[in-house]
């Protein structure tokens, strides 16, 4: 058998395991030998890439010289000749339909004259862009430079969906909020900001989370999706949701120095789940608040989003259908790997499981399915931030005296006092997950129970208080 020595691009992500090396040369004259031959290098990845059973992760794909081997045996796909393999794990991301032609007011020509005299628009896909329907889920690092963007280009009707306010510590990338918008909230920020570059743009402001219940209701008015969300449970029901609607997904995702982009459930091109039918387990990818992110890669990531959605509404060039393109700020290198829909996908296969929207929470492992208790009412420091850098749809409640958070608290907490929380139950949700935060855990339990006797069914408790918290998350909370 012909031995040959390819090599192992190994992403941002896994190359804790790997001694930081980016590549790692192995011999192996299949991919079962390659990677064998890696995991005997660097023991610590095996458990990254393939469960207990042995099997490769499904969140984990590996391409050879850039093909997709997916739908082969994978494994046993012979290396002869191959140069190069690649891991690529998930990283924490229907053509227009016209509305009645307009005109353009001789304002409008002169503010459009550079895209007039592009044979490619011209007067005909200005009318076009006029007439399209943007929804771009958040207003955050890949929203900003889209939102930018596409106002500037003249889309008719931008939809923006975002519940967040702005903080100090978007501005490093969200260029579509400014110094004076801290503490605003992002969709009216950023709406001002794009009526402010074009006064014809008409925008929607959902000021909400994507959620189960609202996304088909919101995304069906508009005719192409810009995905900019930064959690796994909104990248499923977004896609999800484009595809029962047939509305195409213009995807983006960053980690760190690394982005990625593609189109989603466009014509007959795949979907997310195509790509990764499954979500990493919690924790395993930590997200840009936990891994850090070079904030102007989302300009380029998000700048590569609004192209593909004006190509798409213009119907010119060759959109990202079938190519996604791998961009790394570091080497200044962009890769494009070959996508295909696969037809045994759940949501947009040829025989599709997935019809309606489902339960993302519990799909991304984010809390255990409906009906079970959960495996353990306690919760850890680490959990519980995890939950909240994925924006996880729950309640931090803090039990604690007005003076003690005054001392140290937990960002996105509720304080309630133990002693008030009897009469102020109304202020909580029963239908949402309820995490109980005290100093070192004892009045959270007592909360817990409190809560548990007044019928409230998904509380837990933060083990070890926020004097954990500082010990395990953040030590620069003080310990009193
Ligand atoms: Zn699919």
């Amino acid at each position: 058998m012909p031995k040959t020595m390819p090599k192992i691009l190994i992403p941002t992500a896994l190359r804790q395991f790997t001694a930081q090396h980016d590549s790692v040369s192995v011999t192996g004259a299949t991919v079962a030998e390659a990677l064998a031959d890696l995991t005997a290098q660097f023991p610590e990845i095996k458990k990254n890439l393939f469960n207990d059973q042995g099997k490769l992760r499904s969140f984990v794909n590996i391409y050879v010289n850039d093909e997709d081997i997916r739908y082969l045996d994978k494994e046993a796909t012979n290396l002869e000749g191959a140069e190069t393999l690649s891991i690529v794990p998930s990283i924490a991301g229907g053509t227009a339909t016209l509305a009645e032609p307009v005109a353009l007011s001789n304002e409008e020509v002169a503010r459009y004259s550079r895209h007039l005299i592009l044979p490619e628009v011209g007067m005909e896909g200005q009318l076009k862009l006029k007439a399209a329907k943007v929804a771009l889920i958040g207003a955050g690092g890949l929203g900003a430079p889209v939102g930018l963007y596409l106002a500037a280009a003249g889309i008719g009707r931008i939809g923006i969906v975002d519940f967040d306010v702005v903080d100090a510590s978007n501005l490093q990338r969200q260029v579509i909020h400014g110094t004076e918008d801290i503490g605003r909230k992002k969709l009216d920020s950023a709406a001002d900001r794009m009526q402010d570059i074009n006064p014809h743009l008409i925008v929607d402001k959902f000021d909400t989370g994507l959620t189960r219940d609202n996304a088909l209701g919101i995304l069906k008015d508009y005719d192409v999706v810009v995905d900019g969300t930064d959690n796994f449970p909104t990248r499923y029901l977004v896609n999800d949701a484009c595809v029962i609607l047939k509305k195409p997904n213009v995807y983006g995702s960053i980690f760190r120095f690394e982005g990625q982009a593609t189109v989603f459930a466009y014509e007959d091109g795949p979907c997310y789940r195509c790509l990764y039918p499954e979500p990493p387990p919690p924790g395993l990818v930590p997200s840009c608040a936990e891994g850090g992110v070079l904030g102007i890669l989302p300009g380029l990531i998000g700048v590569i989003q609004a192209t593909e959605t004006v190509k798409i509404i213009l119907g010119i060039g060759e959109t990202l259908k079938n190519r996604l393109v791998l961009y790394d700020a570091l080497t200044m290198r962009f890769r494009e790997l070959k996508l295909r829909r696969n037809t045994e996908c759940p949501v947009c296969g040829d025989n599709p499981t997935i019809k309606e929207l489902i339960d993302y929470q519990e799909f991304c492992g984010l809390r255990p399915p409906a009906g079970q208790a959960a495996a353990s009412p306690v919760v850890s420091p680490k959990e519980v931030k995890s939950l909240l850098d994925q924006r996880a749809a729950f309640t931090l409640l803090d039990v604690r005296e007005p003076y003690e958070y005054q001392i140290c608290r937990i960002p996105g907490s509720l304080p309630i006092p133990l002693g008030e929380l009897p009469k102020r139950l109304s202020e909580l949700d029963r239908n949402s997950d309820i995490v109980c935060q005290c100093k070192s855990g004892g009045r959270s339990q007592k909360a817990m129970d409190l809560l548990l006797q007044n019928g409230f069914t998904r509380v837990r408790n933060m083990s070890g208080g926020i004097l954990a918290w500082s010990d395990q998350v953040d030590p620069s909370v003080p310990k009193y």
